[in-house]
C-alpha cells in the first residue's frame, strides 16, 4: 500500500532515507523524479507528485534525478542504463503505430524479449506495454488540445484504432491519485455544460480525465452535486487548465443529437475494484446492444453478483462515457437509471435505431 500524501511529504521534508524505495516524488517544474532522501534543493509542495514506482513517474514524462539516482540499486548500473534507453526509445517513437513491439525493443537492446520484459518491470515497476500505452495517451491528449478530429488524433498518436484507445483507457481507469480519497484536496477540476436533447448536461474533468458527466435540471443543482463529490477541489469553469473540455462537451452533445462520434475519453474516477471491473465491462458493450445485470455479473466472473452489478451501475458518475444505460433487468424490464427512466428509454431507443440499422 502506498503511503498517504501527507506522510510522503513529511518524508520529503525530513529527507527520510528510511522511506527510500517506498515511494518516489516527481517535481513537475523541473521534470525529474527523486528518492525521498534526495539532497537537492527542496521543491514547493504544489509542484510535487508522489509515485509508487519509478515507472509511474516515467509515465508522466519525468526523468530520474541525477543527484539521488532513484533507479540505482534496483539493478546494476549497466542494466539501468539500458532500461533508460528503452524508455527513451518508447517515448520518442510511441506514435509509430504498431512498429513498437516487445520483440523489436528486445532486438534493439540485444536481449531476449523475456529478459527485457522481466528486467524492465523489475527496475521500473511497470511493463514496456504500460509505458507505451501511457505515452500514446499523452500524445493523444496533446493532439486533441491542438484541435482536429478525435479519429485523426487517435491514429496520429499511434493507436491502430479507437478500440485500442479503449484498451489503454480501460487500464488507466481508476488509477486515481490518493488525493481523491480526501475529497479531491489539491486537485484542480474544470467543468463545462450544455443543453442537449436529453436536458442540461454538465461535464467536469481533472488533469487526468473526466470525473463527472451528469444530467440535471439546473447548473446550480449540478454544481452542488459536483462540489459534494469533490468538496476540497478547486473547481473552475472553462478551458484554462483543460482545453479538451470544449471538444469533449461537443462530442457528448453531438452524440445525444444522434451523431456517431466516439466517446472514448480518459476517465478519472474513484472506484472499488468491483466497480472498476463492472465499468470496464460496460465500456465494451457495443452501441445498440444491451446486457442484463446477470449477464454482466457472469461476464466479469462473478455469476452470483447481479445485485451488486446493479448497485455499481447506479454508482456511476460518468454518464454515457461509462454506458450504464446499456444494462437492463433480467426479465427485460429496463431496470433503474440514475438520471431517470425517460432518459434511459430515449438513449436505448436511439442507439438501437441507429446502430442496429447500420450493421444490417
Ligand atoms: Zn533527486
Amino acid at each position: 500500500m502506498m503511503l498517504s500524501d501527507e506522510r510522503c511529504w513529511d518524508a520529503v521534508v525530513t529527507r527520510n532515507a528510511e522511506r527510500d524505495g517506498q515511494f518516489y516524488f516527481g517535481v513537475v517544474t523541473t521534470g525529474v523524479y527523486c528518492r525521498p532522501s534526495c539532497p537537492a534543493k527542496q521543491p514547493l509542495r504544489k509542484n510535487v507528485r508522489f509515485y509508487e514506482s519509478p515507472g509511474e513517474a516515467e509515465r508522466d514524462g519525468l526523468r530520474p534525478c541525477l543527484r539521488c539516482k532513484p533507479l540505482a540499486g534496483r539493478a546494476d548500473e549497466e542494466t539501468v542504463e539500458k532500461i533508460r534507453e528503452v524508455c527513451a526509445y518508447i517515448q520518442a517513437n510511441c506514435e509509430s503505430g504498431d512498429g513498437i513491439t516487445l520483440e523489436t525493443l528486445a532486438e534493439n537492446a540485444g536481449w531476449s524479449p523475456f529478459h527485457l520484459h522481466r528486467t524492465f518491470k523489475a527496475v521500473l515497476g511497470i511493463t514496456p506495454k504500460q509505458l507505451l500505452d501511457a505515452c500514446r495517451v499523452s500524445a493523444l491528449k496533446t493532439k486533441l488540445r491542438k484541435g482536429g478530429t478525435v479519429t485523426a488524433a487517435v491514429y496520429d498518436a499511434g493507436f491502430g484504432s479507437s478500440s485500442r484507445v479503449y484498451e489503454s483507457v480501460d487500464k488507466n481507469l481508476g488509477m486515481t491519485p490518493a488525493q481523491y480519497q480526501k475529497g479531491g484536496k489539491d486537485v484542480g477540476i474544470w467543468y463545462a455544460y450544455a443543453k442537449t436533447p436529453l436536458g442540461l448536461l454538465l461535464a467536469a474533468a481533472t488533469d487526468r480525465g473526466l470525473c463527472f458527466v451528469q444530467f440535471g435540471d439546473s447548473v446550480d443543482a449540478l454544481m452542488k452535486e459536483l462540489k459534494a463529490e469533490y468538496p476540497q477541489a478547486k473547481i473552475a469553469e472553462g478551458k484554462v487548465g483543460r482545453q479538451e473540455m470544449d471538444g469533449w462537451m461537443k462530442a457528448l452533445t453531438d452524440y445525444l443529437q444522434g451523431q456517431a462520434v466516439p466517446l472514448d475519453f480518459p476517465i478519472d474516477v474513484k472506484a472499488s475494484v468491483f466497480q472498476l471491473k463492472v465499468w470496464r465491462y460496460l465500456q465494451t458493450i457495443p452501441r445498440g446492444e444491451v446486457r442484463t445485470y446477470g449477464e454482466v455479473a457472469k461476464a466479469i466472473g462473478d455469476a452470483g453478483a447481479s445485485r451488486a452489478v446493479g448497485t455499481a451501475c447506479g454508482a456511476n458518475k460518468v454518464a454515457l462515457v461509462i454506458p450504464c444505460h446499456r444494462v437492463i433487468r433480467g426479465d427485460k424490464g429496463l431496470g433503474g437509471y440514475r438520471w431517470g427512466m425517460e432518459r434511459k428509454t430515449a438513449l436505448l431507443e436511439g442507439e438501437k435505431k441507429r446502430y442496429t440499422a447500420q450493421q444490417r
